[in-house]
């Protein structure tokens, strides 16, 4: 023991503390997600090999031992979401912001009067706000639009005998893009059991995109916003409002300024 604390160089300590601080931190960022029981698995599977080669098991070893040589292909698999989740981070596009401050907030609020009126009619609704990273998997599976937003559009869409009333709309800037669009269901297992899959949807694509999702509960007609796998549930007109102004116009108002300028150096006709 004491021949160990004789050998131990400061070195020693500070590599210990940096992997056990790493260790720590990636525990907290997995904790209660699918990737920590997978972690838990592989670590099982480590100990197995060391056991079976220490032992001298041999077939145990060679049944392990192949497991391990596809284990980059069962990673890939097995974490295919979270893999595709930071590709499409990657890919996110800045400055597309084509509309101004004025369209916007007007946009915005079509949108808050269809959602208001149709909570107080209890019609479920779900309803896709685009930012940066593109939804183009989410448009193809649905029925393509590409319409002029408005309230009255909304409303009929998600008219409970309307062919497009089941799934999501899609909204880019001032169009709608599509209808009928199904959205991938979050697999986080911390997700309330009460909630239903309209509501499971909407976190799902907030968790795999940095899109804004309003959802109106056809059970009790109440208001939800979703972002970021995050949901701020029991919002009336003016809460909404507050949400959506400060995360697409205050968003503007930083890149504005800069876009002006780009767009002056660079003049494209906008779609
Ligand atoms: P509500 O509070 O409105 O009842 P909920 O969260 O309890 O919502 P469900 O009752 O299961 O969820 O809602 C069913 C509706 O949600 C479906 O009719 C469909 O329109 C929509 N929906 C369910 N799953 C998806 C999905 N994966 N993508 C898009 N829309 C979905
Ligand atoms: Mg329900």
């Amino acid at each position: 023991m004491l021949n160990v604390l004789s050998t131990l160089r400061w070195q020693d300590i500070l590599d210990i503390a940096i992997v056990a601080t790493v260790l720590y931190w990636l525990f907290l960022i997995l904790k209660g997600t699918r990737a920590l029981q997978m972690l838990v698995g592989l670590a099982l599977l480590l100990l197995a090999s060391l056991i079976s080669k220490s032992a001298e098991l041999y077939t145990v070893d060679w049944l392990v031992t192949s497991f391990w040589a596809q284990v980059v292909l069962v990673i890939v698999i097995l974490f295919q979401p979270e893999i595709r989740r930071a590709l499409a981070q990657i890919g996110q596009t800045p400055f597309s912001h084509t509309l101004t401050a004025r369209e916007e907030s007007s946009t915005l609020e079509e949108i808050i009067r269809a959602v208001v009126s149709m909570a107080n009619k209890r019609t479920g609704a779900m309803i896709v706000l685009e930012r940066e990273t593109e939804l183009k998997d989410i448009v193809e599976v649905g029925v393509a639009l590409d319409a002029k937003l408005s309230k009255e559009l909304l409303l009929s869409l998600f008219m409970p005998y309307s062919p497009l009333h089941d799934g999501a709309v899609i909204i880019k800037g001032d169009r709608l893009v599509a209808a009928g669009c199904f959205l991938p269901l979050t697999l986080n297992p911390e997700v309330s059991k009460m909630l239903g899959t309209r509501h499971r949807a909407a976190l799902g694509v907030t968790e795999e995109t940095d899109a804004v999702v309003i959802v109106v509960s056809e059970e009790s007609g109440s208001i939800s916003v979703i972002r970021g796998g995050k949901m701020t549930p029991e919002l009336d007109a003016t809460a909404l409002r507050r949400i959506l102004t400060t995360t697409f116009l205050r968003e503007q108002g930083k890149h504005s300024a800069i876009v002006q300028r780009l767009k002056r150096l660079f003049p494209v006709r906008s779609k």
